[in-house]
């Protein structure tokens, strides 16, 4: 560590819990250095919350849920709207914020924001979202009607790859719906979800709606143990959306995790050369390609698409990363070391394993960034279904690039391929289209666009070893996921009308 990263680390401001409302100092001894992936600097230290601060939080959680879900439902939306507007007015400070702590350069990181407030946005129908349904008459003198209710303290674990976006999937619709929420962002930029949450109080929801805690597994594996909480919403990698689906369940808990994915982009040879060339640059290299829907893999069908792979490596060498105020930088820094390490061992076994590294990004340097996570853009051609850089998530801005001879192969592929959050198919067949976007069994297909990331109207429907759980993040089944459905059977038989049955018929 060199001295100025030394007495970085002593300036650190040390990040709160939020409990009850209130921005309150860990009493931990244990802590986790936030840095700047772009220079190693310590932004800040999250505290590794203790036992005793975790039961706080949960149980500050379930006492407020007892006077938050009365509160009325016009109330709850009121401050969703004004949630909606401060986001929006605090939009560039928090993609500054936002970019400091992952390395993001500014568009994207505005775009991580945007697409938080956009959730927000749909959770302001909650209204309309939250309707039951009645039939009359299901019998003589019976209605039946179904009532939308919260379910209690609801918990989230969110990754470091959208510390904006993510975040906002979850409690805005959860506490929306009458839920309290605990949330543990990333320990490795947990400060843009901390201004989340300040913004939150600042829109008028009360004190104990939202608590954060801070950690790693121990305090992940506290959530998931806890009786109270009874609903659990995370995103991250798929070892622990395993882990966190298995134990959650176990533990009769509702869950959905959304892990990780290699989604695979089909190419026909019918396709618009120029748009898949300049989509398949930015889909696998934007935002470093540390996105759950970054194309990771390009399936070329056809020997006349052979030849594209040498554009795209002429598109790849026309962009660079850099730090996150660099106008001309196309993406930032991996997020940590560790990641980075990880990104070029799986680019190092393709080489191994036969692959051809058309472009390698390992040793990348950035002027004046002599620290920084930098990996440049990858392009790796030939690669096959064995090799570890197709079977491992790489995170990185790395592209593989895979050859088959029709559009069956290529469904048969991308089929075989454990992951489901999304794939996407270029093509002017509206047949291929139509065979592709039937047959796949990915969660979200798209057609002539790499990243199909529905609006929050809709839900983010990854599926296969994508998805563990049965309701998908935001939309109508996230409403789903946060409430329970109450069926109320009356019946109200005419006789007991004053003066008895023929009375009704006077009335009328
Ligand atoms: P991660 O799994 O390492 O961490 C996610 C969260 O889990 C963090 O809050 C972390 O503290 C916690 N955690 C880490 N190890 C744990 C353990 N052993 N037990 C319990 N909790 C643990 O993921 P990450 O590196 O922060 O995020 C990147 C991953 O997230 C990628 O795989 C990416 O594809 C995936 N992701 C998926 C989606 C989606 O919607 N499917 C969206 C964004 C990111």
């Amino acid at each position: 560590m060199t001295q100025q990263q030394k007495a970085s680390v002593q300036q650190a401001e040390s990040v709160p819990l939020l409990i009850n409302g209130e921005f309150v100092q860990s009493k931990t001894s244990e802590w986790i250095d936030v840095t700047d992936p772009a220079t190693q600097e310590v932004l800040a230290r999250a505290p590794v919350t203790t036992d005793e601060e975790m039961a706080r939080a949960i149980s500050c959680a379930e006492e407020t849920f007892k006077t938050w879900k009365e509160v009325p439902l016009p109330e709850r939306m009121r401050c969703l709207l004004r949630y909606q507007a401060l986001l929006k007015e605090h939009q560039k400070e928090l993609a500054e914020l936002l970019s400091k702590e992952t390395g993001k350069t500014l568009p994207d990181a505005m775009g991580d924001v945007w697409r938080g407030i956009e959730v927000v946005e749909h959770a302001c129908s909650l209204p309309t979202l939250m309707m039951g349904e009645t039939v009359e008459q299901v019998a003589n003198g019976v209605d039946t009607n179904s009532l939308v209710h919260p379910l209690g303290v609801c918990a989230g674990i969110t990754p470091f790859n959208f510390p904006a976006m993510i975040p906002l999937w979850m409690f805005p619709l959860a506490v929306g719906c009458g839920n309290t929420f605990v949330l543990k962002p990333s320990e490795q930029d947990p400060l843009t979800p901390m201004r989340l949450a300040e913004l939150f109080h600042e829109a008028g929801f009360p004190k104990g709606t939202l608590q954060i805690v801070h950690g790693r597994k121990p305090q992940v594996d506290a959530l998931l143990d806890h009786p109270a909480i009874k609903a659990v919403s995370f995103v991250g990698s798929v070892p622990v959306a395993q882990h966190v689906y298995r134990t959650g369940t176990y533990n009769l808990k509702r869950v959905q995790a959304m892990g990780g994915a290699k989604n695979h982009m089909v190419v026909m040879p019918d396709a618009n050369k120029e748009q898949v060339v300049s989509q398949l640059v930015g889909a696998s290299c934007g935002a470093a390609g540390q996105r759950c829907m970054a194309i990771s893999v390009a399936v070329f069908v056809g020997e006349e698409t052979r030849g594209w792979v040498d554009d795209i490596a002429k598109g790849m060498k026309q962009i660079r990363p850099g730090r996150y105020d660099d106008e001309g930088a196309a993406y930032g820094p991996m997020i940590s070391p560790a990641a980075k390490q990880r990104a070029e061992k799986l680019l190092a076994s393709a080489e191994e394993q036969g692959a051809s590294l058309v472009l390698d990004g390992r040793g990348c340097s950035v002027d004046g960034y002599p620290d920084g996570n930098w990996l440049g853009p990858t392009l790796i051609d030939n690669v096959s279904t064995e090799m570890d850089c197709y079977k491992e998530e790489i995170f990185g801005p790395a592209l593989c690039c895979m050859h088959v001879d029709t559009l069956e192969e290529a469904i048969a592929l991308v089929n075989s391929n454990p992951y489901g959050n999304g794939t996407s198919i270029f093509t002017r067949s509206g047949a291929a289209a139509r065979k592709y976007q039937h047959e796949t069994e990915v969660g979200q297909v798209g057609v002539n666009l790499p990243i199909p990331v529905p609006m929050p109207f809709f839900s983010f429907t990854g599926g296969k070893g994508s998805f563990y759980g049965d309701l998908h993040a935001y939309g109508k089944q996230a409403v789903r996921f946060y409430t329970e459905t109450r069926t109320i059977i009356s019946r109200w038989p005419e006789e007991d009308l004053p003066g008895g049955p023929n009375m009704t018929i006077q009335l009328r």
